[in-house]
This record gives C-alpha cells, structure tokens and sequence, in this order.
C-alpha cells in the first residue's frame, strides 16, 4: 500500500526564486513557499478540490468536464461559482454533492473523501453533511407532500422525525403559514425557499445550489439569496452557490470562475471605508495559479496583444511579465 500521506504533500519541484534573498535577514524563518509546500494541499479547509478530472464517456467520445480542477473553501465561507454554459459547474456541484464521482484528483468535504467512499458512507454523506437545492423547482420538493412534510422528509429518512423542528425551519425560511401547502400551491420562490428548508433539515455543515434561482424574477431571486446569506451567516452553514446572475455573485467576498473545466479566476471582495467615512466595496480580480504553475490568462488580454502559442516570461524583481513572440516564426523554430 502506498502512503496517502506522500502522494498530497507537494514538494517544491523548482529552485528558489531570485527573490529568496530577502527572506535570507531571518534564517530560521521558513520562506512563505516552503511552509505552504509542507502544508497538505488544502490543509484546514473544509472543501478540498485538488486536480479533480472528470471524464463523461458518451459512446466512444470522452468528454473533458472537469480538467484539474483546484478549488478550497473554509468552514463558514459562502462562495459563488460562475462560469459559461458547460464549463463544468454542475459536474463539479454533483461531484461535492456525492451524487457522481471524479474519474481522477481528491475531493474531500468536511472529512469525507468523495473518491472513496462506498455506498453507505455515500448516502450518509448526502444526508447528514450536505444539502443539495436544484435549479428545477419541481426536482427539489416531493408534489404529494406537503411543504411541512417535506422539510420533515429527510429527517424520517435519518430515522428521527420531527415535526417541531420542520415547523420552526419553514419559519425561519418566512413560510410557517403555508406550512400544509402541496408545491403545486406555492410560487416558484416559495417553493425555493421550502427547498432550503429541506435541504437544512439535518444540519448539514454545507449547503450546495446549482442556479437555485434561474427561474426565478429578479425580485423572486434577491429573497431566495438573502435567505441563503442568512443561512450563512446566522445558522453558519458553508454555502456553494452556482449562478448566473450578477446579483448574487456580486454580493459574496468570493467569487470563483470556471473556465474549460477549471478554475480560472476568483475575485475577491472587501469593504472598505473611504475619508469621508463612506462603505463601498472593492472587487479584485485574481487569476489562479494552480500547483503546477499553470495560469489562465484572461482571454480578453490574451486577444489584445495576440498572444498565441510561445510567450516570453520574464522574471521581475516583484513580478512577472508575459510578451509575445515578435520575432518571425521560421520553420527552423517549430
Ligand atoms: P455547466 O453546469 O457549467 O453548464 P456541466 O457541468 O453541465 O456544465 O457540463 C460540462 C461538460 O460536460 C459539458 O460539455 C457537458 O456537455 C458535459 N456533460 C455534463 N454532464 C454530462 C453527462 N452526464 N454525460 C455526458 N456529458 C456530460
Ligand atoms: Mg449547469
């Protein structure tokens, strides 16, 4: 058997840069990038994605969803995922979900490895650590039950009950009221909202949600977000939320873009208090340098100079530039 230990502990595989030097004032510190490479890929986090692949074969054609997909998030953390149509966000949401698993990488959430688990690891998992909300509101609630027995569904299937604790989560969601209501007789948003209750009922530590608000109108949408920033923030749930609309990505500290089946930006938000005493928030955009110190440069600066095939990559003191191979390509050089 081989050790798990010395498959995820990432030695550095390159020298130092130039810039070491400076580190060099205090010898007995480690340098930043050895104590990261010490570290275990993700150490401390509470969803580790680390170079997931997922391969769909459709019949002798291989679909490339999910091409070393890298992603960290921390306990507490409420995330967006952005991405265009088929960029893989769904395979990644169905593969933390536990409801698909990766054909190569490490996923693990909160303990739990997604690669290993058998089957009745996996149905615990979907019950007890995750909760799942769908963008199709009719795939998230049962129709023949009604919306209290359908937040109390996945406890009876946990083999305990509760119809208390179903009234007081559908309180919390703002639709006590309509607590003996069947689906059919809720809006689109309502029934959301239940489908957040349901997907609470046995306290997962995260809640995740492909487009749970694609079907909705905007203000429809705005009330389904907040009660998920809600959960976040007062219950302490970790959310995963895969949107489209700019309104919710624009409103988490983090959002994380897919692009061709990996992560290719995050953009990072703060609050930040201006002179005159006013909160306004700043958005940064980061590209992602995976372990393999790969990069996704942006496509739109990828197109402004033209950039195709050889780069030239310099060593800065602080940075790195990238420029375009100007000088006339041969076929001595290809
Ligand atoms: P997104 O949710 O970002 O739109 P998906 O994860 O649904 O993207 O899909 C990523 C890629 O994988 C797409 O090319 C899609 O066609 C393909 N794909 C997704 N699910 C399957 C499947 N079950 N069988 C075959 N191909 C699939
Ligand atoms: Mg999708």
């Amino acid at each position: 058997m081989t050790d798990p230990a010395a498959e995820i502990v990432d030695l550095p595989r390159e020298a130092p840069a130039p810039s070491a030097a400076r580190w060099a004032e205090k010898p007995e510190a480690p340098s930043p990038a050895e104590t990261r490479a010490r570290r275990r890929f993700g150490e401390g986090a509470l969803i580790v994605c680390d170079n997931l692949v997922k391969i769909y074969k459709v019949a002798d054609l291989e679909v490339v969803a999910l091409q070393g997909l890298d992603l960290l998030v921390n306990a507490g953390e409420m995330i967006a995922i952005v991405g265009a149509s088929g960029s893989g966000k769904s395979t990644l949401l169905s593969i933390l979900g536990g409801l698909d698993t990766p054909s190569a990488g490490r996923a693990t959430v909160a303990g739990h490895d997604l690669t290993q688990m058998g089957r009745r690891e996996r149905t615990r998992y979907r019950r007890r650590t995750i909760g799942f909300v769908w963008q199709q509101t009719a795939r998230n609630l049962l129709p023949y039950l009604s919306a209290v027995e359908n937040v109390e569904m996945p406890m009876v299937l946990n083999g305990h009950g509760d119809r208390h604790r179903a009234l007081e989560l559908l309180g919390m969601v703002g639709l006590r009221d309509r607590a003996d209501h069947r689906p059919e007789r809720l809006s689109g948003g309502e029934q959301q909202r239940v489908a957040i209750a349901v997907a609470l009922a046995n306290q997962p530590e995260v809640l995740l949600a492909d487009e749970p608000t694609g079907e909705l109108d905007t203000a429809t949408s705005a009330e389904v977000f907040d009660l998920m920033r809600h959960v976040n923030t007062e219950v302490g749930t970790t959310v995963v939320v895969v949107t489209h609309d700019p309104l919710v990505s624009e409103q988490v500290q983090r959002t994380v873009a897919i692009r061709d089946g990996r992560t290719s930006s995050e953009t990072l938000r703060r609050s930040s208090l201006s002179e005159e005493g006013e909160h306004s928030w700043i958005a940064e955009e980061f590209a992602v340098l995976d372990r393999a110190g790969r990069l996704q440069l942006p496509r739109a600066h990828v197109e402004a100079l033209g950039l195709e095939g050889r780069v030239r990559v310099h060593l800065e003191p602080d940075h790195i530039s990238i420029w375009p191979d100007l000088h006339e390509r041969t076929d001595d050089d290809r």
